[in-house]
């Protein structure tokens, strides 16, 4: 029997809606806010599942987990930088190495469309198409990328997503009028988005139809106060409450997916998902690495040993850390995205001295992270493979003793991802993730026992990402589903209808 759309098999429908808070989402759909989210999860043909990513690793791992279908200790993606054992530096993540689970589809000449998966970068889709970066909230060094060719000719011809023009660098959650301009700027960007991908349906007709809103992951990270102003978080500091402004964000959203199901029919199978959610923060603490300096994890290089280009290095890390906000913020909307990367890389790691350094933490913008300096592994290592296991341990004893002056732990759990020392060897991520205590983030802490400046960082984020994520799944096979799948697992669930052909 064939479908209205003439297949033997319905088509696919996947919509990302990035960093999608799964418990605003309900609520939102049991206060009548989303009717799009609301029918579709009412249609008997219908579950809501939990997913289940490896958010607490870094919000970075989450999207080349689902894009690759392995697991972060296979694919080594947990940020936009990752550590280079190799050259003891960082490099920008660019996505190339990662082969997405629509390959397969792809070399079998199923007509696909995606758009806007965070960090995939086009494979050669001729039958369909294949837009990266339109816009993103987590990019790559790539920028904008369209396949096949006329593709490209109709994104480029397309109005520009307002939030490309780097305009809203310097909102701040204390400002009303900035966050009520950002909340806007995403909602017509979701619009736009959400015309384009309809259009680019429209004319290629994909089996597989997989987009990305990214949009409500940009704007929770500044405005996640406004859905619970009345947070302990936010409590030290004065906060525009902000009214409804990401709830209207997500309702722009939902009117896009509506069009889409429509353009879908009513045959297909729908896959709406998030691969994690959003909880309250205030900006995120940055004192790891003095601490690590501090207790005599690590030690930096004696200024008169550094070589003249380490020099140079250190010395442009001072500058930027001592720029006025005001100076930094013009500095990050004129600078090209791309040279605002170059110029970045070198400065986010101090220049240790590696032959006294057994721990460094690295660069983050949530959890902390620690590498350890594995002999055998890092270039430069200084533990031995028989001590790591014990380094380990010291920093995990260190760090779950951390308190404030109240008493107040800083530090709620501790991930290690190598659950063996012979597994770290090649490992590629951090060896421990540090979730933070609420306590960690008041902006005039002092850390007990400790001559630390414990200095917040991306003081205008007010959220910071929880773990769990969900996915709305309306197929015929839906009731035989687990409750709860791994976000390796949701592109087979997506692939799943079209393999059977
Ligand atoms: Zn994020």
């Amino acid at each position: 029997m064939l479908t209205p759309s003439g297949n033997a098999v319905p088509n696919v429908l996947a919509v990302g809606i990035d960093a999608a808070e799964s418990s605003y989402v309900r609520k939102l759909i049991d206060h009548d806010e989303l009717p799009a989210l609301k029918a579709l999860l009412s249609d008997e043909r219908s579950r809501w599942l939990s997913v289940r990513s490896p958010a607490h690793i870094g919000s970075g791992a989450v999207w080349p987990t689902f894009m690759s279908a392995t697991e972060p200790s296979v694919h080594g993606m947990y940020s936009e930088w990752s550590w280079r054992p190799e050259t003891m530096n960082l490099v920008r993540y660019h996505g190339l190495r990662l082969p997405p689970f629509w390959q397969p589809l792809v070399a079998q000449g199923v007509p696909l469309g995606i758009f806007d998966v965070p960090f995939a970068l086009p494979i050669g889709v001729a039958n369909g198409f294949e837009v990266s970066e339109w816009w993103a909230h987590d990019s790559t060094s790539e920028g904008l990328q369209a396949g096949p060719p006329e593709i490209l000719e109709i994104v480029r011809r397309s109005s520009s997503h307002p939030l490309s023009a780097n305009r809203f660098v310097d909102t701040t959650p204390d400002n009303r009028t900035d966050l009520k301009e950002l909340a806007e700027a995403c909602s017509q960007g979701a619009w736009l988005r959400g015309e384009l991908a309809a259009r680019l349906i429209k004319e290629t007709n994909p089996r597989l139809s997989l987009l990305v809103f990214p949009e409500i992951h940009h704007a929770s990270h500044q405005m996640w106060h406004t859905t619970e102003p009345h947070h302990p978080v936010y409590s030290q500091r004065d906060l525009d409450e902000g009214g409804p402004l990401l709830r209207d964000i997500f309702r722009a959203v939902d009117k896009q997916i509506a069009s889409l199901l429509e353009l879908a029919g009513t045959d297909a199978t729908v896959l709406v998902f998030a691969l994690h959610g959003m909880r309250p923060a205030l900006g995120f603490p940055a004192f790891l690495g003095p601490l690590l300096i501090e207790r005599g994890f690590a030690k930096l290089t004696d200024w008169r040993s550094q070589s003249w280009s380490q020099r140079a290095l250190s010395m442009l890390a001072t500058v930027k850390r001592h720029t006025p906000d005001a100076l930094k913020q013009l500095y990050y909307k004129t600078a090209p995205t791309v040279a605002t990367h170059k110029l970045a890389r070198p400065t986010m790691l101090p220049v240790y001295d590696w032959e006294h350094t057994c721990a460094f933490s690295l660069p983050t913008d949530q959890y902390g992270w620690i590498r350890i300096n594995l002999e055998g592994r890092e270039s430069r290592g200084s533990v031995p493979l028989s001590e790591y296991e014990e380094t380990r341990d010291e920093l995990e004893k260190l760090l779950l003793g951390l308190v404030n002056e109240e008493g107040q732990s800083l530090v709620a759990d501790i991930t290690l991802t190598a659950a063996t020392a012979a597994m770290a060897l090649t490992s590629p991520l951090p060896d421990l993730v540090v979730h933070w205590e609420y306590a960690a983030f008041a902006p005039t802490l002092q850390i007990k026992g400790s001559g630390v400046r414990a200095e917040l960082v991306g003081k205008k984020s007010t959220g910071q990402h929880a773990s769990e994520g969900f996915c709305i799944y309306r197929g015929s096979d839906a009731a035989n589903l687990e409750e709860v799948v791994a976000a390796k697992d949701l592109g087979r669930l997506i692939t799943a209808p079209l393999l059977n052909d």
